[in-house]
Protein backbone atom coordinates (compact mmCIF):
# COMPACT_ATOMS: atom_id res chain seq x y z
CA UNK A 1 0.00 0.00 0.00
CA UNK A 2 1.88 3.08 -0.98
CA UNK A 3 -0.08 5.44 0.31
CA UNK A 4 0.36 4.37 3.76
CA UNK A 5 4.58 3.56 3.29
CA UNK A 6 4.39 7.25 2.81
CA UNK A 7 3.04 7.75 5.60
CA UNK A 8 5.12 5.88 7.91
CA UNK A 9 7.74 7.75 5.88
CA UNK A 10 6.21 10.56 7.45
CA UNK A 11 6.07 9.41 11.11
CA UNK A 12 9.62 8.42 11.04
CA UNK A 13 10.62 11.73 10.45
CA UNK A 14 9.35 12.84 13.86
CA UNK A 15 12.19 12.31 16.32
CA UNK A 16 10.98 10.18 19.78
CA UNK A 17 11.47 13.60 21.13
CA UNK A 18 8.84 14.97 19.07
CA UNK A 19 6.05 12.66 19.09
CA UNK A 20 3.32 14.06 20.87
CA UNK A 21 2.39 12.53 24.34
CA UNK A 22 -0.85 12.25 25.58
CA UNK A 23 -1.03 13.94 28.82
CA UNK A 24 -4.63 13.39 30.45
CA UNK A 25 -6.24 15.51 33.32
CA UNK A 26 -8.43 13.66 36.01
CA UNK A 27 -9.34 15.33 39.21
CA UNK A 28 -5.94 15.65 41.55
CA UNK A 29 -4.65 17.60 38.48
CA UNK A 30 -7.32 19.66 37.61
CA UNK A 31 -5.61 23.05 38.44
CA UNK A 32 -3.08 21.98 35.28
CA UNK A 33 -5.65 21.68 32.95
CA UNK A 34 -4.96 24.18 29.99
CA UNK A 35 -7.62 26.54 29.38
CA UNK A 36 -9.08 25.53 33.68
CA UNK A 37 -8.93 29.45 33.92
CA UNK A 38 -11.33 30.35 32.39
CA UNK A 39 -13.40 28.64 34.97
CA UNK A 40 -15.42 30.61 37.75
CA UNK A 41 -14.51 29.15 41.67
CA UNK A 42 -17.80 28.09 41.06
CA UNK A 43 -17.69 25.66 38.12
CA UNK A 44 -14.54 24.38 39.55
CA UNK A 45 -15.69 23.69 42.83
CA UNK A 46 -18.47 21.98 40.95
CA UNK A 47 -16.33 19.74 38.76
CA UNK A 48 -14.38 18.78 42.17
CA UNK A 49 -17.46 17.46 43.64
CA UNK A 50 -19.08 16.27 40.67
CA UNK A 51 -16.05 13.91 39.91
CA UNK A 52 -15.69 12.12 42.94
CA UNK A 53 -18.80 10.74 41.55
CA UNK A 54 -18.69 10.81 37.97
CA UNK A 55 -15.06 9.31 36.23
CA UNK A 56 -13.54 12.59 34.59
CA UNK A 57 -10.64 12.38 32.45
CA UNK A 58 -9.47 14.74 29.53
CA UNK A 59 -6.77 15.32 27.66
CA UNK A 60 -4.19 18.28 26.46
CA UNK A 61 -5.32 17.84 22.91
CA UNK A 62 -9.36 17.82 23.70
CA UNK A 63 -8.51 20.82 25.72
CA UNK A 64 -6.25 22.83 23.22
CA UNK A 65 -8.12 21.70 20.27
CA UNK A 66 -11.39 20.90 20.42
CA UNK A 67 -13.15 23.02 23.17
CA UNK A 68 -14.07 26.43 22.38
CA UNK A 69 -13.11 28.18 26.18
CA UNK A 70 -15.23 31.45 25.15
CA UNK A 71 -18.00 29.41 24.70
CA UNK A 72 -18.34 27.64 28.34
CA UNK A 73 -20.21 25.88 29.70
CA UNK A 74 -22.49 25.64 26.48
CA UNK A 75 -19.58 24.22 24.40
CA UNK A 76 -20.25 20.46 23.04
CA UNK A 77 -16.89 18.97 23.83
CA UNK A 78 -16.61 20.65 27.48
CA UNK A 79 -19.75 19.60 27.92
CA UNK A 80 -18.49 15.75 26.42
CA UNK A 81 -15.75 15.62 28.90
CA UNK A 82 -15.77 18.06 31.90
CA UNK A 83 -18.50 17.00 34.72
CA UNK A 84 -21.32 19.49 35.28
CA UNK A 85 -22.98 20.29 38.39
CA UNK A 86 -26.48 19.31 36.72
CA UNK A 87 -25.36 15.72 36.51
CA UNK A 88 -25.64 14.57 40.12
CA UNK A 89 -29.38 15.35 41.24
CA UNK A 90 -29.69 18.33 43.61
CA UNK A 91 -29.35 15.91 47.03
CA UNK A 92 -26.60 14.09 46.04
CA UNK A 93 -24.69 17.14 45.03
CA UNK A 94 -25.22 18.22 48.70
CA UNK A 95 -23.98 15.32 50.38
CA UNK A 96 -20.56 15.25 48.66
CA UNK A 97 -20.09 19.04 48.93
CA UNK A 98 -21.04 19.02 52.22
CA UNK A 99 -19.23 16.05 53.34
CA UNK A 100 -15.85 18.04 51.31
CA UNK A 101 -16.81 21.10 53.20
CA UNK A 102 -16.78 19.31 56.38
CA UNK A 103 -13.50 17.54 55.87
CA UNK A 104 -15.21 14.32 56.28
CA UNK A 105 -12.88 11.10 56.29
CA UNK A 106 -12.37 9.43 53.17
CA UNK A 107 -13.57 6.06 53.73
CA UNK A 108 -16.72 8.46 54.41
CA UNK A 109 -16.55 10.06 51.27
CA UNK A 110 -16.25 6.80 49.22
CA UNK A 111 -19.02 4.76 50.89
CA UNK A 112 -21.13 7.94 49.88
CA UNK A 113 -19.83 8.17 46.18
CA UNK A 114 -20.91 4.30 46.28
CA UNK A 115 -24.17 4.54 46.68
CA UNK A 116 -24.62 7.61 44.55
CA UNK A 117 -22.74 5.09 42.07
CA UNK A 118 -24.79 2.60 42.55
CA UNK A 119 -28.03 4.49 42.40
CA UNK A 120 -27.10 5.84 38.80
CA UNK A 121 -26.17 2.10 37.62
CA UNK A 122 -28.81 0.14 38.52
CA UNK A 123 -25.78 -2.48 36.61
CA UNK A 124 -23.03 -1.75 37.77
CA UNK A 125 -20.94 -4.66 36.31
CA UNK A 126 -22.16 -3.19 32.97
CA UNK A 127 -23.25 -5.19 29.93
CA UNK A 128 -20.14 -7.50 30.81
CA UNK A 129 -22.05 -9.96 32.85
CA UNK A 130 -24.91 -10.70 30.48
CA UNK A 131 -24.80 -12.97 27.85
CA UNK A 132 -21.10 -14.20 28.95
CA UNK A 133 -21.34 -17.24 26.68
CA UNK A 134 -20.11 -20.80 28.05
CA UNK A 135 -17.21 -23.15 26.57
CA UNK A 136 -17.48 -26.60 27.87
CA UNK A 137 -18.95 -25.32 31.03
CA UNK A 138 -16.86 -22.57 31.36
CA UNK A 139 -17.17 -19.11 31.55
CA UNK A 140 -16.03 -16.97 28.70
CA UNK A 141 -14.91 -13.65 30.78
CA UNK A 142 -14.71 -11.10 27.93
CA UNK A 143 -16.74 -12.37 25.38
CA UNK A 144 -20.53 -11.77 24.93
CA UNK A 145 -22.35 -13.30 22.26
CA UNK A 146 -25.75 -11.88 21.93
CA UNK A 147 -26.23 -11.71 18.30
CA UNK A 148 -25.46 -15.24 16.26
CA UNK A 149 -22.90 -13.35 13.64
CA UNK A 150 -21.73 -11.07 16.18
CA UNK A 151 -19.43 -11.30 19.33
CA UNK A 152 -17.85 -8.62 21.46
CA UNK A 153 -14.47 -9.15 22.78
CA UNK A 154 -13.73 -7.21 26.04
CA UNK A 155 -10.06 -7.53 25.69
CA UNK A 156 -8.41 -7.80 29.62
CA UNK A 157 -11.87 -6.60 31.04
CA UNK A 158 -12.21 -3.97 29.60
CA UNK A 159 -9.59 -0.91 29.11
CA UNK A 160 -9.63 2.73 30.03
CA UNK A 161 -9.93 5.50 27.04
CA UNK A 162 -8.31 8.54 26.32
CA UNK A 163 -10.66 10.96 27.67
CA UNK A 164 -13.64 9.90 29.35
CA UNK A 165 -17.39 10.58 28.23
CA UNK A 166 -19.54 12.14 30.64
CA UNK A 167 -22.87 10.06 30.37
CA UNK A 168 -20.82 6.84 30.26
CA UNK A 169 -22.25 4.08 32.26
CA UNK A 170 -19.30 1.68 32.02
CA UNK A 171 -16.86 2.84 34.58
CA UNK A 172 -16.58 -0.08 36.39
CA UNK A 173 -14.70 -1.25 33.67
CA UNK A 174 -12.35 1.52 33.53
CA UNK A 175 -9.28 -0.71 34.60
CA UNK A 176 -5.85 -0.67 32.65
CA UNK A 177 -3.96 -4.19 32.37
CA UNK A 178 -1.62 -4.34 29.56
CA UNK A 179 -0.45 -7.74 30.38
CA UNK A 180 0.89 -9.72 27.63
CA UNK A 181 0.74 -12.76 28.88
CA UNK A 182 -2.62 -11.79 30.16
CA UNK A 183 -3.90 -10.94 26.20
CA UNK A 184 -2.43 -14.23 24.79
CA UNK A 185 -4.36 -16.29 26.71
CA UNK A 186 -7.65 -14.24 26.73
CA UNK A 187 -6.96 -14.07 22.73
CA UNK A 188 -6.07 -18.23 22.89
CA UNK A 189 -9.70 -18.39 24.40
CA UNK A 190 -11.37 -16.72 21.60
CA UNK A 191 -9.75 -18.62 19.25
CA UNK A 192 -11.11 -21.86 21.32
CA UNK A 193 -14.38 -20.31 21.19
CA UNK A 194 -15.08 -19.03 17.48
CA UNK A 195 -13.46 -22.75 16.48
CA UNK A 196 -16.85 -24.19 18.13
CA UNK A 197 -18.92 -21.30 16.59
CA UNK A 198 -18.26 -21.28 13.09
CA UNK A 199 -21.68 -19.03 12.92
CA UNK A 200 -19.98 -16.39 14.19
CA UNK A 201 -18.73 -13.84 11.36
CA UNK A 202 -17.63 -10.27 13.30
CA UNK A 203 -15.58 -9.91 16.04
CA UNK A 204 -15.83 -6.48 17.60
CA UNK A 205 -12.94 -5.35 19.72
CA UNK A 206 -14.42 -3.09 22.22
CA UNK A 207 -13.88 -1.74 25.83
CA UNK A 208 -13.42 1.04 27.21
CA UNK A 209 -11.02 1.61 23.96
CA UNK A 210 -9.10 -0.67 22.55
CA UNK A 211 -6.89 1.46 21.18
CA UNK A 212 -5.35 2.52 24.46
CA UNK A 213 -3.45 -0.86 24.25
CA UNK A 214 -0.22 -0.58 22.76
CA UNK A 215 0.37 -1.93 19.56
CA UNK A 216 2.00 -5.09 20.22
CA UNK A 217 -0.46 -5.78 22.80
CA UNK A 218 -3.55 -5.30 20.48
CA UNK A 219 -1.74 -7.23 18.19
CA UNK A 220 -1.81 -10.47 20.08
CA UNK A 221 -4.79 -10.63 20.08
CA UNK A 222 -5.58 -9.80 16.69
CA UNK A 223 -3.16 -11.87 14.67
CA UNK A 224 -4.50 -15.37 16.06
CA UNK A 225 -7.64 -13.77 13.78
CA UNK A 226 -5.38 -14.17 10.48
CA UNK A 227 -4.98 -17.27 10.73
CA UNK A 228 -5.99 -19.22 7.32
CA UNK A 229 -9.01 -20.97 9.57
CA UNK A 230 -10.64 -17.94 10.06
CA UNK A 231 -11.27 -16.72 6.36
CA UNK A 232 -13.92 -14.96 5.86
CA UNK A 233 -14.08 -13.19 9.46
CA UNK A 234 -14.76 -9.68 9.63
CA UNK A 235 -12.96 -7.53 12.81
CA UNK A 236 -13.95 -4.33 13.98
CA UNK A 237 -12.83 -2.29 16.08
CA UNK A 238 -14.76 -0.06 18.62
CA UNK A 239 -12.98 3.01 19.35
CA UNK A 240 -12.87 6.77 20.08
CA UNK A 241 -9.13 7.78 19.98
CA UNK A 242 -10.07 8.85 16.30
CA UNK A 243 -11.35 12.02 17.80
CA UNK A 244 -9.97 12.21 21.48
CA UNK A 245 -6.11 11.10 20.39
CA UNK A 246 -6.06 11.00 16.62
CA UNK A 247 -2.37 10.82 16.70
CA UNK A 248 -2.52 7.37 17.28
CA UNK A 249 -3.15 7.15 14.22
CA UNK A 250 -0.57 9.85 12.84
CA UNK A 251 2.57 10.83 14.59
CA UNK A 252 2.69 9.07 18.56
CA UNK A 253 4.91 6.29 19.26
CA UNK A 254 2.67 3.76 18.23
CA UNK A 255 1.47 5.33 15.05
CA UNK A 256 3.71 3.87 12.41
CA UNK A 257 3.14 -0.31 14.46
CA UNK A 258 -0.82 0.42 14.47
CA UNK A 259 -0.99 1.18 10.25
CA UNK A 260 1.37 -1.72 9.94
CA UNK A 261 -0.85 -3.99 11.97
CA UNK A 262 -4.03 -2.44 10.08
CA UNK A 263 -2.38 -2.96 6.65
CA UNK A 264 -1.42 -6.67 7.37
CA UNK A 265 -5.16 -7.32 8.46
CA UNK A 266 -6.28 -6.13 5.03
CA UNK A 267 -3.55 -7.88 3.30
CA UNK A 268 -4.51 -10.83 5.12
CA UNK A 269 -7.89 -10.92 3.40
CA UNK A 270 -9.80 -9.32 6.40
CA UNK A 271 -12.55 -6.53 6.39
CA UNK A 272 -11.22 -4.36 8.87
CA UNK A 273 -13.92 -1.93 10.19
CA UNK A 274 -13.04 1.09 12.88
CA UNK A 275 -16.06 1.81 14.61
CA UNK A 276 -15.27 5.16 14.63
CA UNK A 277 -17.35 6.95 17.90
CA UNK A 278 -17.36 10.84 16.65
CA UNK A 279 -20.50 12.95 18.73
CA UNK A 280 -19.87 16.53 17.33
CA UNK A 281 -18.62 17.47 13.56
CA UNK A 282 -15.50 19.66 15.51
CA UNK A 283 -13.92 16.36 16.11
CA UNK A 284 -13.27 15.88 12.54
CA UNK A 285 -12.56 19.49 11.85
CA UNK A 286 -8.79 19.46 13.37
CA UNK A 287 -6.07 18.39 11.22
CA UNK A 288 -4.59 16.09 13.21
CA UNK A 289 -8.14 14.57 12.80
CA UNK A 290 -8.39 14.27 9.00
CA UNK A 291 -4.82 12.71 8.45
CA UNK A 292 -6.33 9.95 11.23
CA UNK A 293 -8.75 9.25 9.13
CA UNK A 294 -6.73 9.16 5.90
CA UNK A 295 -3.92 7.59 7.09
CA UNK A 296 -6.60 4.34 8.31
CA UNK A 297 -8.15 4.52 5.26
CA UNK A 298 -5.07 4.21 3.51
CA UNK A 299 -4.26 0.94 5.14
CA UNK A 300 -7.53 -0.58 3.57
CA UNK A 301 -9.57 -0.37 6.79
CA UNK A 302 -12.90 0.85 6.60
CA UNK A 303 -14.43 3.23 8.99
CA UNK A 304 -18.23 3.24 9.91
CA UNK A 305 -19.02 5.84 12.13
CA UNK A 306 -21.50 5.98 15.34
CA UNK A 307 -22.28 7.45 18.33
CA UNK A 308 -25.06 8.19 21.15
CA UNK A 309 -27.62 11.36 20.68
CA UNK A 310 -26.84 13.43 23.78
CA UNK A 311 -28.46 16.52 25.18
CA UNK A 312 -26.21 19.54 25.07
CA UNK A 313 -24.00 17.43 23.02
CA UNK A 314 -25.07 16.47 20.00
CA UNK A 315 -28.95 17.09 19.98
CA UNK A 316 -29.26 18.83 16.62
CA UNK A 317 -30.25 18.02 13.41
CA UNK A 318 -28.06 20.62 11.94
CA UNK A 319 -25.35 18.91 14.51
CA UNK A 320 -26.05 15.58 13.00
CA UNK A 321 -26.10 16.86 9.24
CA UNK A 322 -22.86 18.47 9.53
CA UNK A 323 -21.44 15.44 11.60
CA UNK A 324 -22.63 13.03 8.40
CA UNK A 325 -21.42 15.57 5.58
CA UNK A 326 -18.32 15.68 7.35
CA UNK A 327 -17.62 11.73 7.39
CA UNK A 328 -18.90 11.52 4.13
CA UNK A 329 -16.87 13.71 2.42
CA UNK A 330 -13.85 11.73 4.24
CA UNK A 331 -14.51 8.84 2.89
CA UNK A 332 -16.02 7.46 6.36
CA UNK A 333 -19.65 5.43 6.38
CA UNK A 334 -22.44 6.65 8.59
CA UNK A 335 -23.95 3.69 10.97
CA UNK A 336 -25.36 4.15 13.76
CA UNK A 337 -27.45 6.98 16.25
CA UNK A 338 -27.68 5.40 18.90
CA UNK A 339 -30.06 6.23 21.81
CA UNK A 340 -27.58 5.80 25.18
CA UNK A 341 -28.60 3.68 27.72
CA UNK A 342 -31.11 4.66 30.71
CA UNK A 343 -28.14 4.56 32.97
CA UNK A 344 -25.60 6.83 34.26
CA UNK A 345 -26.23 10.61 35.04
CA UNK A 346 -30.08 10.28 32.83
CA UNK A 347 -31.60 13.34 33.86
CA UNK A 348 -28.85 15.40 32.89
CA UNK A 349 -28.17 13.78 29.32
CA UNK A 350 -31.60 11.95 28.76
CA UNK A 351 -33.72 12.80 25.69
CA UNK A 352 -37.58 11.60 24.76
CA UNK A 353 -37.16 9.08 21.79
CA UNK A 354 -40.27 11.76 19.96
CA UNK A 355 -37.06 14.26 20.19
CA UNK A 356 -34.43 11.92 18.87
CA UNK A 357 -36.28 10.69 15.96
CA UNK A 358 -37.33 14.31 15.03
CA UNK A 359 -33.33 14.97 14.97
CA UNK A 360 -32.71 12.23 13.21
CA UNK A 361 -35.31 12.65 10.79
CA UNK A 362 -34.22 16.38 10.20
CA UNK A 363 -30.41 15.04 9.65
CA UNK A 364 -31.89 12.75 6.99
CA UNK A 365 -33.42 14.78 4.59
CA UNK A 366 -30.48 17.19 4.83
CA UNK A 367 -28.24 14.45 3.71
CA UNK A 368 -27.65 12.88 0.33
CA UNK A 369 -28.06 8.74 0.20
CA UNK A 370 -24.43 8.51 1.07
CA UNK A 371 -24.82 9.98 4.17
CA UNK A 372 -28.38 8.15 4.78
CA UNK A 373 -26.50 5.00 5.63
CA UNK A 374 -26.60 5.88 8.82
CA UNK A 375 -29.64 4.18 10.73
CA UNK A 376 -31.14 5.40 14.48
CA UNK A 377 -32.55 6.29 16.74
CA UNK A 378 -31.07 2.58 18.03
CA UNK A 379 -31.51 1.58 20.85
CA UNK A 380 -29.68 -2.06 22.34
CA UNK A 381 -33.01 -2.74 24.31
CA UNK A 382 -34.74 -6.44 25.82
CA UNK A 383 -35.35 -7.78 22.46
CA UNK A 384 -32.18 -6.78 20.99
CA UNK A 385 -31.22 -3.49 18.74
CA UNK A 386 -34.17 -1.56 17.90
CA UNK A 387 -34.75 0.87 15.69
CA UNK A 388 -37.14 3.84 16.51
CA UNK A 389 -38.65 4.39 12.62
CA UNK A 390 -41.27 6.75 12.27
CA UNK A 391 -43.96 7.89 14.72
CA UNK A 392 -47.33 7.88 12.83
CA UNK A 393 -50.81 7.37 13.02
CA UNK A 394 -52.83 4.37 12.08
CA UNK A 395 -56.51 3.69 12.47
CA UNK A 396 -56.93 6.59 14.55
CA UNK A 397 -54.08 5.48 17.42
CA UNK A 398 -50.66 7.79 17.34
CA UNK A 399 -47.93 4.89 17.44
CA UNK A 400 -44.01 4.40 17.04
CA UNK A 401 -43.27 2.26 14.96
CA UNK A 402 -40.18 -0.01 15.76
CA UNK A 403 -37.98 -2.33 13.85
CA UNK A 404 -35.84 -5.45 14.93
CA UNK A 405 -32.73 -4.60 13.19
CA UNK A 406 -30.79 -8.01 15.38
CA UNK A 407 -33.03 -9.87 17.49
CA UNK A 408 -31.78 -11.80 20.71
CA UNK A 409 -33.56 -14.43 18.38
CA UNK A 410 -32.45 -14.30 15.28
CA UNK A 411 -35.92 -15.05 13.90
CA UNK A 412 -37.10 -11.72 15.03
CA UNK A 413 -34.64 -9.85 12.27
CA UNK A 414 -36.01 -7.08 10.33
CA UNK A 415 -39.82 -7.34 11.97
CA UNK A 416 -41.59 -4.04 12.30
CA UNK A 417 -43.77 -3.85 15.93
CA UNK A 418 -46.03 -1.01 17.07
CA UNK A 419 -45.59 0.94 20.63
CA UNK A 420 -48.36 3.22 21.62
CA UNK A 421 -46.66 7.03 21.27
CA UNK A 422 -45.29 8.96 24.25
CA UNK A 423 -43.90 11.79 23.75
CA UNK A 424 -42.19 11.73 26.91
CA UNK A 425 -40.40 8.26 26.97
CA UNK A 426 -37.01 8.14 26.75
CA UNK A 427 -36.11 4.07 26.82
CA UNK A 428 -37.76 0.81 25.57
CA UNK A 429 -38.91 -0.08 28.77
CA UNK A 430 -41.14 3.01 29.17
CA UNK A 431 -42.99 1.68 25.75
CA UNK A 432 -46.20 -0.22 25.79
CA UNK A 433 -47.61 -2.11 22.92
CA UNK A 434 -49.75 -0.02 20.23
CA UNK A 435 -53.63 -1.41 20.24
CA UNK A 436 -52.94 -2.03 16.81
CA UNK A 437 -49.85 -4.06 17.37
CA UNK A 438 -50.36 -7.75 16.51
CA UNK A 439 -47.87 -9.07 18.75
CA UNK A 440 -50.72 -8.58 22.22
CA UNK A 441 -52.66 -11.34 20.48
CA UNK A 442 -55.01 -8.38 18.46
CA UNK A 443 -56.47 -7.79 22.53
CA UNK A 444 -55.94 -4.46 21.72
CA UNK A 445 -52.91 -2.96 23.39
CA UNK A 446 -51.47 -2.81 26.92
CA UNK A 447 -50.59 -6.36 26.45
CA UNK A 448 -47.57 -8.50 25.57
CA UNK A 449 -44.67 -7.80 23.42
CA UNK A 450 -43.99 -10.10 20.81
CA UNK A 451 -40.84 -11.41 22.40
CA UNK A 452 -42.36 -11.26 26.34
C1 LIG B 1 -24.60 -3.46 18.38
C2 LIG B 1 -24.15 -4.74 18.84
C3 LIG B 1 -23.49 -5.62 17.98
C4 LIG B 1 -23.19 -5.26 16.54
O1 LIG B 1 -24.37 -5.12 15.80
P1 LIG B 1 -24.31 -4.72 14.28
O2 LIG B 1 -25.73 -4.35 13.96
O3 LIG B 1 -23.82 -5.92 13.54
O4 LIG B 1 -23.39 -3.56 14.17
C5 LIG B 1 -23.08 -6.83 18.47
N1 LIG B 1 -23.33 -7.21 19.74
C6 LIG B 1 -24.00 -6.40 20.59
C7 LIG B 1 -24.29 -6.89 21.97
C8 LIG B 1 -24.43 -5.15 20.18
O5 LIG B 1 -25.08 -4.35 21.03
S1 LIG C 1 -14.88 6.54 24.90
FE1 LIG C 1 -16.54 5.01 24.97
S2 LIG C 1 -16.10 3.70 26.74
FE2 LIG C 1 -14.81 5.55 26.92
S3 LIG C 1 -15.98 6.93 28.19
FE3 LIG C 1 -16.54 7.43 26.07
S4 LIG C 1 -18.35 6.17 25.63
FE4 LIG C 1 -17.39 5.35 27.51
Amino acid sequence: MSSSLAVNIRNLRLSPAEQPVLRTFQRRNMGDIPGIDNLSAQQRRAMDIVSRVLPFKTNQYICEELIDWDNIPDDPMFQLTFPQEGMLSPSDFAKIAKLVDDKAAQAEIDAAVRQIRLGLNPHPSGQVDLNVPQLDGEKMEGIQHKYKETILFFPSKGQTCHAYCTYCFRWPQFVRLDDLKFAAKEAAAMVDYLRAHTEVTDVIFTGGDPMVMRTDVLRRYVEPLLAPEFEGLNIRIGTKSVAYWPHRFVNDKEADDTLKLFDEIVSAGRHLAIMAHYSHPCELETVIAEEAVRNILSTGAVIRCQAPIIRNVNDSSKVWADLIRAQVSLGCVPYYMFVERNTGPKRYFELPLSRALEIYSGAFRQVSGLGRTMRGPVMAATPGKVLVESALELAGEKVFALRVLQGRNPAWGNRLFFAAYDETATWFDDLRPAKIDPSGGGNGGGGNWFFD
